[in-house]
């Protein structure tokens, strides 16, 4: 079973920016259906969050799509939204630090919602790779703090801090990698490195399309199907 675990969906808006286009739970599954992606877990946008589309795409297809909870831990009610959609079903917590300006490492702010994640056996997965919010070492920290947690690295802190991100990962068995937008020189020392069960396969469409990050997987595997079977599926089937 393929399982591409971080992608956007937004219903639309009139900002005169990205958010504009609508990008449809039907626009995703019709690009998954041509990939053969099975499986997509999917979230709003940081600039727009709307856990409600993301809860009624989950609802409406089950067996296709996954949906994490976005939130800003700047804002009062996020403990509870948090529980609120975990109680709904959700399979995990988004955060965007760089966007909604604070440091992943911020105990604070994060611990709150590490806490419910590590009551609820959901992962934490955050954006990373900016300097100030969201290196890999504030990964480590978060990490460290909630063992029993699985905190997935996003973009592996693409471009220049994946080295960092494979270093964190080497030495904090719950660290998982995202492979979106990390180079294929990246994912393939991050194969080296660590193994290949806790990469985790990512297009973060409709940022990139499945077929590439399909293949950057796959050439990645070297030929090795069980490498590709494990990064772009059965390592998240697991954490499910
Ligand atoms: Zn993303």
């Amino acid at each position: 079973m393929i399982v591409d675990h971080h992608n956007h969906v937004w219903k639309g808006a009139s900002s005169g920016g990205f958010l504009d286009e609508p990008m449809h739970v039907e626009r995703i599954l019709a690009e998954m259906d041509m990939a053969r992606i099975d499986v997509a877990g999917i979230c709003s946008v940081a600039q727009d969050i709307d856990n409600d589309y993301v809860m009624r795409a989950q609802k409406a297809h089950p067996d296709r799509l996954f949906g994490y909870c976005f939130v800003n831990p700047r804002d009062k009610g996020a403990r509870d939204e948090l529980r609120r959609y975990l109680d709904m079903g959700m399979k995990g917590l988004k955060l965007h630090p760089r966007l909604h300006g604070y440091q992943l490492a911020d105990h604070s702010l994060v611990d709150p919602l590490l806490e419910l994640c590590d009551e609820y056996k959901v992962p934490l997965f955050s954006h990373g790779g900016s300097e100030e919010n969201d290196i890999p070492f504030y990964f480590e920290e978060v990490a460290r703090s909630a063992p029993n947690v699985k905190v997935i690295l996003g973009h592996m802190c693409a471009l220049n801090l994946s080295d960092d991100a494979i270093l964190v990962a080497k030495r904090n068995p719950n660290i998982y990698l995202d492979t979106s937008t990390a180079e294929l020189f990246s994912v393939k020392a991050a194969i080296k490195g660590i193994g290949a069960d806790r990469i985790l396969m990512s297009t973060d469409w409709p940022g990139n399309d499945f077929r590439m990050e399909l293949l950057k997987i796959e050439i990645a595997s070297g030929g090795d199907k069980s490498v590709f079977r494990r990064i772009a599926g059965e390592n998240y089937l697991k954490i499910m």
